[in-house]
């Protein structure tokens, strides 16, 4: 693939090193997959923050986050917008929206801006800063999503259509369990859930983000773990788990449940029966092509480099509107799959939606 090429002129501020993203006059990575000395992580999804580094750089609302899932490490927070010069690179990190403490790197060197989007979404939700458009020359960006074919409705939506499944179910004395990754999708689905219902169950995964959460200040409803629920109350919960608890006898206890699953591959058709689920729920924590579209088009960026997600789509797209494009290989995974027993499949999908997303663009939708 010819678009996956990294144009590396020597010139550039940040380059693929086989430990990960280099800036290369700063001597630091960015979201390194291999150990490094010096590293600035844009969120604390596993695929960006890693163990084994000696040093680590977020921002500050996400230290916590990321304390809670690596253990004990030496790390420092950085206020969104506050800057630091490191080997000449002034370095600040800026709201990317998609999960607590999630950031964008911009480094300024000689003159030259570059951001490093991380992972990002561009609509608003409650549970994290929103994203802050920041001008730069070059910026690098994810590509999850990057296909025309998703387009998401607007969050308020799927939150209403959550919040009517959960009603139903409790009508019939079903509890509902929602499968969905234990960071990140898990809060903001809690977010928008109305407690009046009935109790709201999480798993413990899920539980030990809700107080990282919780203690960065943001609102979630009322949580228990499944223990502290009345047997006559499980009829009316919502259970929040993550996917690798579907069929364990944890999930089992809820006896006749309905299940569903979030994520913004429940767009693709066939999704949500290749989980095995009653219902799925098109939400995601990254942007989508439009959402791709207006992030690019607010840096004023002439020259983006597109990483993990639909490189060739993506690079081929913004080369046609005569901006300067390439790929960079990355090792980044997706987060939205994580956990998530389809995820080759739905890659797979992805991939011959890639090919055929004009005639795609009707009827994607599964649930
Ligand atoms: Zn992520
Ligand atoms: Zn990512």
């Amino acid at each position: 693939m010819s678009t996956i090429t990294s144009a590396s002129a020597s010139s550039d501020l940040v380059v693929v090193r086989k430990e990960g993203l280099y800036c290369v006059p700063g001597q630091f990575y960015i979201d390194p997959w291999r150990p490094v000395e010096r590293a600035v992580i844009t969120h604390a999804h596993g695929d960006h923050a890693r163990g084994g580094h000696q040093h680590y750089l977020t921002a500050e609302t996400g230290v916590n986050v990321v304390k809670s899932r690596l253990g004990p490490i030496h790390i420092e927070g950085l206020a969104y917008g506050e800057r630091v010069v490191h080997n000449g690179v002034t370095i600040s990190l800026h709201p990317a929206g998609h999960v607590l403490g999630s950031a964008q790197v911009r480094m300024e060197y000689q003159g030259r801006v570059w951001v490093a989007s991380g992972d990002y979404k561009v609509e608003a939700d409650s549970t994290c800063a929103p994203f802050e458009p920041v001008r730069c020359d070059t910026f690098i960006t994810e590509s999850t999503f990057g296909l025309p074919i998703y387009q998401w409705q607007p969050q308020q939506e799927v939150y209403d259509d959550i919040n009517d499944w959960w009603r139903a179910n409790a009508e019939q004395g079903r509890a509902s369990v929602m499968q969905c990754y234990s960071f990140g999708k898990a809060q903001r689905i809690l977010s928008g859930l109305d407690p009046d219902i009935g109790p709201i169950i999480c798993h413990g995964a899920v539980q030990t983000l809700n107080q990282v959460y919780r203690d960065g200040g943001v609102w979630l409803p009322p949580t228990v773990m499944v223990g502290e629920v009345e047997k006559q109350d499980i009829g009316r919960a919502m259970v929040i788990a993550p996917p690798s608890a579907a069929g364990s006898p944890w999930v089992k206890r809820f006896g006749d449940f309905s299940d569903a699953f979030a994520s913004g591959w429940m767009q693709l058709r066939g999704a949500r029966r290749r989980r095995g689920v009653d219902r799925g729920f098109v939400l995601s924590d990254h942007a989508d092509w439009p959402g791709l579209m207006q992030a690019i088009s607010a840096t004023g960026a002439e020259r983006v480099i597109v990483t993990h997600g639909s490189i060739p789509v993506l690079v081929r797209w913004l080369q046609q509107q005569g901006l300067q494009a390439s790929g960079f290989d990355t090792e980044y995974g997706d987060d939205e799959a994580d956990e998530v027993k389809a995820a080759g499949a739905a890659a797979d999908t992805a991939a011959t939606a890639a090919n055929a997303h004009a005639t795609e663009t009707e009827g994607a939708a599964d649930a």
